[in-house]
């Protein structure tokens, strides 16, 4: 099963990724996190997208297509994968057909961009791992301490409020259209994000089952 959550920042694509991920058996590729590794390690690529990233903006088509391109040619990803974060411009969509990677579903998470704002500022990334908490809807066991490797939980910097609203802006423009896109390929399904975690993976595994 080849699977893309689509939704706003912050609509919960990494919590149902890492769900829908352990339920499936199907590895999560998530652009966001192998930037903000390569970030961490002061690779090329992960400076090239610093300043874009910090500021909200998208990196540029080609560098994630790259990023793709080269995470799904990988041995787990044979029997089916879940991208969070990826596409989010028509082109970068292209890129996966052309790759000749076919897509079984896409899944759009919907949450108002009110609610967004709000749980963006509530939450918190493992600074080792990238695993995502809510200080209000997913508590981790110990305060600030991460649930599965004991890392440091903080606030992205690109979780600060006036970056959300420009993320927010970029979503609207560029990554909204592929609604349009996956739904002319029939393969959309949409599902509401605002209610309570567990309730939003029901409908998830429901529109994947079905
Ligand atoms: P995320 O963790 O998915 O919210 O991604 C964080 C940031 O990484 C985004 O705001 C972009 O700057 C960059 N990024 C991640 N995935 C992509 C993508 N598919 N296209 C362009 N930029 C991306």
């Amino acid at each position: 099963m080849n699977l893309i959550l689509l939704g706003a920042p912050g609509a919960g694509k990494g919590t149902q990724a890492e769900i829908i991920s352990d339920r499936l058996q199907i590895p999560t590729i998530s652009t966001g996190n192998i930037i903000r590794e390569a970030l961490k390690s002061g690779t090329e690529m992960g400076l090239k997208a610093k300043a874009f990233m910090e500021a909200g903006q998208l990196v540029p088509d080609e560098v994630v297509i790259g990023i793709i391109k080269e995470r799904l040619a990988k041995d787990d990803c044979q029997k089916g994968f879940i991208l969070d974060g990826f596409p989010r411009t028509i082109p970068q969509a292209e890129a996966l057909d052309k790759m000749g990677i076919v897509i079984d579903k896409v899944i759009d998470i919907e949450v108002k961009d009110e609610a967004i704002v709000k749980r963006m500022s509530g939450r918190r990334v493992c600074e080792k791992c990238g695993a995502s908490y809510h200080m209000e809807y997913k508590k981790p066991a110990v305060d600030g301490v991460c649930d599965r490797c004991a890392g440091t939980l903080v606030q992205r910097k690109d979780d600060h409020p006036d970056t959300v609203n420009a993320r927010l802006e970029v979503y609207h423009k560029e990554t909204e259209p592929l609604k349009d896109y996956y739904a002319k390929q029939e393969k959309l399904s949409v599902v509401e994000g605002q209610a309570t975690i567990e309730d939003t993976t029901a409908l998830i595994l429901k529109a994947v089952e079905a």
